[in-house]
């Protein structure tokens, strides 16, 4: 399995748009891995995982090609992960000539605002919805998903994800604070290849526990699947999704999380399970 981070940012990016602040500035002088998309990722060449306001610009960058894409799997419906405009241009003959349907996975709540926002109907959109049952393995051809509710958003359906293609399994796990103990539950036995864990308020708070972390709960969210034997000390981590509000530029990053055995991601890392 082949996964691409196709973004790595928070809701603002960075830098993000109204840069007024000293990460913003920083990032944008030295641009390369200090320039971050919305939160996505690519696995394989047929399922994208959130599809946010950079879905355009990230499908040009990284050359991805939508007329193969086989799923969307949503982790959540805040608008850096979702964002409506891209599906309305789906409407046939309208906009676009598009005859072939795609599966989107996610929580019946991501899914009802999925129509909110796009106004449309899945059948319109050549959309078929496939609503999350948290806990339990989905199958959708060759790929399983297991969506575990997340400790963010409250009301909205918010998951992190693991996703099983070929043997090789990933953890997904933005848009989290520390788990609910039931959540930590549905993880027991759940051996992971990879795992992808949030460090959104880094420095700003590092020691966040509800809806984001920072950097000291970020491990505490790694030693706790060691705990739970979900990863073992030789299974590779990475850190994404970050906010300039976490008040750090890649290098400080690297230096915090490197020591900790944990890789900090950035825009357009492939890594291979
Ligand atoms: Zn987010
Ligand atoms: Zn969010």
């Amino acid at each position: 399995m082949k996964v691409q981070f196709l973004g790595t940012a928070a809701a603002e990016g960075i830098p993000a748009i109204w840069r007024e602040c000293e990460v913003c500035r920083k990032a944008k002088q030295l641009g390369g891995k200090e320039l971050r998309r919305r939160c996505s990722y690519l696995i394989d060449t047929d399922t994208i995982v959130d599809f946010g306001p950079d879905s355009f610009w990230q499908s040009i960058e990284f050359n991805i090609d939508q007329t193969i894409l086989k799923r969307i799997l949503f982790t959540h419906p805040h608008e850096d992960h979702m964002s409506p405009l891209e599906f309305y241009f789906r409407r046939s003959p309208y906009f676009s000539q598009v005859s072939h349907f795609i599966n989107v996975l996610a929580s019946a709540e991501t899914l009802k605002t999925f129509i909110k926002f796009t106004g449309h109907e899945f059948k319109d959109l050549y959309i078929n919805p496939i609503e999350f049952k948290p806990g339990k393995w989905h199958t959708d051809e060759d790929m399983e998903v297991l969506p575990i509710p997340a400790n963010h958003a409250p009301g909205m359906g918010p998951m992190i994800l693991a996703v099983r293609r070929n043997g090789k399994t990933l953890l997904i796990a933005n848009d989290t604070g520390l788990l609910a103990d039931s959540s930590w539950e549905m993880l027991k036995g759940v051996t992971f290849d990879t795992a992808v864990i949030e460090s959104t308020c880094a420095f700003g708070v590092p020691d966040l526990q509800n809806g984001h972390l920072g950097v000291n709960t970020t491990v505490q969210f790694r030693d706790k699947l060691l705990e739970m034997g979900c990863i073992t000390k030789d299974t590779p981590v990475y850190v994404n999704h970050f906010s300039h509000n976490g008040k750090a530029n890649h290098d400080k990053l690297v230096e915090f999380f490197a020591p900790r055995n944990m890789t900090v991601a950035y825009d357009g890392l492939t890594i291979e399970l």
